[in-house]
């Protein structure tokens, strides 16, 4: 669908990456094949040196995979994907590409935990120094730059506090240093919010989350703005090896037929639910960047189409109060992850941030009540009257 660029993106999520082929199929086939033929000798020679395109690997490139790649690519409005087999594979992938000893990155204070220990442990241990800082904060951006800071890394809304980030402010920040910017925009997923267009360099995403929506499938991509950072990164990948399977990147790509679809009643849930939840007693906190008492409500209404479908929210009765909402659900599902048409719930007090320790967890933003919701795409007022009885069961 390359000559159909400006199809909304209702429309592009069901064609895009969608190209003919041989038998005129309608939807890509699954090319479960871990190798490809040459004709002859030169054939193949040609491929090796780059001057005829075709398939030689499958860890080097398949038709299944690229149509998914581009299904991404042109969703986001990149020059080109890269599928990878989970979105820590992808992020890892754009970190060998772009950094080596002695260089310093600039990174979201509320970013993926293992986005954070990534850096934290292995690049460090390879000589990688990173600052994390509020990245919704400019000045602070500013303050962390050093001479040899050469990426920022910003994941926004970020996780799990939805701080919102100016991504042209900070854009123009990374540019002035010759540093690149790097955007995880795994929470809007590219319906909401489209990076590249808004001066950043790199876009990773967890396939995992709202691209593919099933919650059956772990993968990641990484988007490229041109062919040499393209280049670059296929490289970087063919040698890590963390690619996507063909059968995976099927499933992903029909997933994202209903991609915008799906996002916008994910929104209108979000908004119906963070605003109940505002209004109820056993509720301390909602934090939505829906709402006009979140600090980035402004900066979202200017980048985002809408501000997606995760709410944190406080309860009262602390540890205890998030535990008996954790139990007392009933349609909401308790499991971590996002982003799926299900609800899903979880409590990182007793949970994902449990082994942190009070303090730090504390520190981190990681309050005793805080519980996190994926608002799935069910009838909101059911979702609404599960919560409802849920929080009804906190001891006042
Ligand atoms: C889940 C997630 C990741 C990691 O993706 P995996 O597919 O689990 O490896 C990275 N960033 C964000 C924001 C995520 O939610």
């Amino acid at each position: 669908m390359s000559h159909h660029k400006n199809y909304s993106d209702l429309t592009k999520s069901v064609h895009a990456g969608v190209s003919d082929n041989e038998h005129l199929a309608v939807v890509p086939p699954i090319y479960q094949t871990s190798t490809f033929k040459f004709h002859n000798a030169d054939h193949g020679a040609r491929l090796f040196s780059g001057k005829e395109d075709g398939y030689i690997y499958t860890r080097m490139g398949n038709p299944t995979v690229e149509a998914l790649e581009n299904a991404v690519a042109e969703l986001e409005k990149g020059y080109k994907g890269l599928a990878c087999a989970s979105g820590m594979a992808a992020i890892h992938t754009v970190l060998s590409a772009y950094l080596k000893q002695g260089d310093h990155v600039v990174c979201s204070e509320a970013v993926y935990g293992p986005t954070n220990t990534l850096l934290a442990t292995i690049f460090k241990k390879f000589g990688v120094e990173t600052t994390f800082t509020d990245t919704d904060d400019l000045a602070k951006v500013q303050q962390a730059l050093r001479a040899n800071t050469k990426m920022i890394y910003v994941e926004t809304p970020g996780n799990p506090t939805l701080a919102v980030t100016d991504l042209e402010e900070v854009a123009k920040v990374a540019h002035a240093q010759r540093a690149i910017l790097v955007v995880d925009n795994t929470f809007a997923s590219p319906v909401l919010q489209k990076p590249l267009l808004l001066g950043t360099d790199i876009v990773v995403h967890s396939l995992t989350k709202f691209l593919n929506g099933h919650a059956d499938v772990v993968g990641g991509i990484i988007i490229a703005k041109d062919e040499e950072s393209y280049k670059l990164m296929r490289k970087t990948l063919n040698l890590l090896g963390g690619t996507l399977g063909p059968v995976d990147s099927f499933l992903v790509h029909r997933g994202i037929k209903t991609l915008a679809m799906r996002m916008e009643r994910h929104c209108q849930n979000a908004q119906k639910i963070a605003e109940f939840l505002d209004k109820h007693p056993r509720v301390d906190k909602v934090i939505y960047p829906g709402l006009k008492s979140h600090p980035g409500y402004e900066v979202a209404k200017k980048q985002m189409k809408c501000p997606g479908g995760m709410i944190s929210f406080e309860v009262q009765g602390g540890v205890d109060g998030g535990k008996m909402v954790m139990d007392s659900v009933k349609l909401c599902q308790l499991a971590v992850s996002l982003g799926g048409v299900e609800t899903l719930i979880q409590h990182p007090a007793s949970m994902t941030h449990a082994i942190m320790g009070r303090e730090q967890r504390l520190e981190a933003h990681i309050t005793d009540g805080l519980v996190r919701l994926s608002v799935g795409i069910e009838d909101a007022d059911e979702l609404i009257a599960d919560l409802d009885q849920a929080l009804n069961k906190i001891k006042s």
